[in-house]
């Protein structure tokens, strides 16, 4: 969040032979992260991935001031090309953020290419649980999933009437999250008098967790939230596995929608008979919802998915090339578009076409990580040599910064590396609360923007965990 505190100065100085007026600004990481935030929801996650997540705040002599760092010459044209007129208009529409953005290529002094930016604001926009990004319009139907689409489309033109609850399951990157969402923008869409709320399981854990913490037994606005909604879907909901009390909310939540005539969906990586260590009432109500799976997609889908994903991106690569993707990534989309983002910054890194080569290249990198199944012990272990300290201590009590650091470190690279749900990742850590996780999560993944250390120690790390 952007702190208001922030110090700000106001002078002038000239570029090119003009006069502008520069807000300058102690807190350019902050605003760049809270734009970064907005313009993730507004623009295709590859076109977010190749472009605009390389960009790196950097502090200019003068003062500290917005100025983004481009890895290159190239970079920096396509980023001022396609979405400079965005990021400023995300830019007035942040709360004491400057009037003044500035691109550089990496070489680059901070003076160039300075783009006023009209100071006037704009209301932002209420924020909604559903990722406009993931809709039907972009979601590719293959033999795989047809099934999911078709009652997913059926739930979204009647929610609360057929398919009700809707339980979609199905691997890692399959699509289950792109579907939900897309239901949640379909009814945004047609029915904008309807409330619609998605969450993880993860955060309906903690909120959960929190209520009762503040409450002593769930109090009554986490109650009215997820009770209030026309529309209520949970995805991953394999982790309430082993969770008793929140298992007993869930089903009172399930009771009071279904006797609303409110719709639910449920989304899981394995059907409700295979989630370990669940309430008998809990399997048999998502049991006899309408039970969907996602099966990993075909060679022909898959390269319509990457052909999507590319015109999208509003790049230009050749069926050949998507091909070979296609055909060496098999059994997780979201390990192919990883691929294709590769790809295309490899391309705009030599400034070349994309071409075999380059498909090879990415695919290497993307080779050695799925080498080999990852464990949080191997993170925890990989980062206590790195920094050379004990385990027992990263994973104990000290609260000294030479064990904090690599703590949280460890956190963060779990966290990117696994899909666990934050509460699973404090018990490696001697059950440490799901807010001390999220906090060094969110710690860390500021840090490898702004500080070149902690960039550092996490790609070695990150290279030692994948190589082993
Ligand atoms: P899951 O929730 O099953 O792990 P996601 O919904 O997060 O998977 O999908 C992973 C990535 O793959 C997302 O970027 C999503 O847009 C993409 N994806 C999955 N299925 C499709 C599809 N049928 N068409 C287009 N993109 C897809
Ligand atoms: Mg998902």
């Amino acid at each position: 969040m952007f702190r208001r505190n922030s110090q700000f100065a106001i002078r002038l100085i000239f570029a090119y032979g003009r006069c502008i007026i520069e807000v300058t600004m102690r807190n350019s990481e902050v605003i760049w992260q809270e734009m970064l935030s907005v313009l993730e929801v507004e623009i295709p996650a590859l076109g977010f991935d190749v472009w605009l997540r390389p960009l790196c705040p950097v502090e200019t002599s003068d003062g500290e001031k917005l100025v983004l760092r481009a890895p290159t010459e190239a970079h920096k044209g396509e980023v001022v090309m396609r979405y400079m007129p965005l990021m400023k208009e995300v830019m007035r529409n942040i709360d004491g953020a400057p009037t003044v953005i500035s691109v550089i290529a990496a070489e680059e002094q901070a003076e160039e290419e300075i783009i006023e930016v009209k100071p006037e604001k704009r209301p932002v926009a209420e924020k909604s649980t559903i990722n406009p990004k993931y809709n039907f319009e972009n979601f590719v139907v293959g033999g795989c999933n047809k099934l999911a689409h078709a009652a997913a489309i059926a739930v979204s033109e009647s929610p609360g009437s057929v398919y009700n609850p809707l339980f979609i399951y199905g691997g890692v990157g399959l699509g289950k999250t792109h579907i939900m969402h897309a239901i949640g923008n379909a009814v945004r869409m047609s029915m904008s008098n309807l409330k619609v709320l998605y969450v993880s399981s993860d955060t309906f854990i903690s909120e959960f967790i929190e209520s009762i913490r503040t409450a002593k037994g769930a109090n009554q606005s986490f109650r009215d939230k997820y009770r209030g909604v026309d529309l209520l879907m949970i995805d991953d909901v394999q982790f309430i596995s082993k969770k008793p009390s929140t298992q007993e909310e869930i089903f009172n939540t399930f009771e009071a929608l279904r006797n609303a005539g409110k719709q639910m969906v449920f989304a899981s990586d394995r059907p409700p008979q295979d989630i370990p260590d669940l309430d008998s009432r809990v399997r048999s109500r998502f049991a006899s919802s309408l039970v969907v799976d996602i099966q990993p997609p075909d060679l022909e889908t898959r390269i319509a998915i990457l052909q999507k994903k590319s015109q999208d991106a509003k790049v230009n690569i050749g069926v050949n090339e998507l091909e070979f993707i296609a055909e060496h990534v098999h059994s997780n989309i979201r390990e192919m578009e990883g691929v294709l983002t590769k790809v295309i910054f490899l391309s705009k890194l030599s400034t070349h076409k994309v071409d075999l080569s380059i498909c090879r290249q990415a695919l290497n990198d993307y080779r050695v990580q799925a080498c080999d199944e990852i464990t949080a012990d191997e993170i925890i272990d990989c980062t206590c040599r790195y920094f050379n300290v004990n385990k027992s201590d990263v994973i104990g009590k000290k609260k000294n910064k030479e064990i904090v650091e690599p703590r949280q470190i460890a956190i963060y690279l779990i966290n990117e590396l696994m899909t666990l749900p934050l509460t699973s990742i404090g018990e490696f850590f001697g059950g440490r609360e799901h807010t001390t996780v999220m906090h060094a999560r969110d710690k860390i993944s500021s840090a490898v923007v702004s500080d070149q250390k902690t960039r550092t120690a996490v790609n070695d790390i990150k290279a030692m965990v994948l190589r082993k």
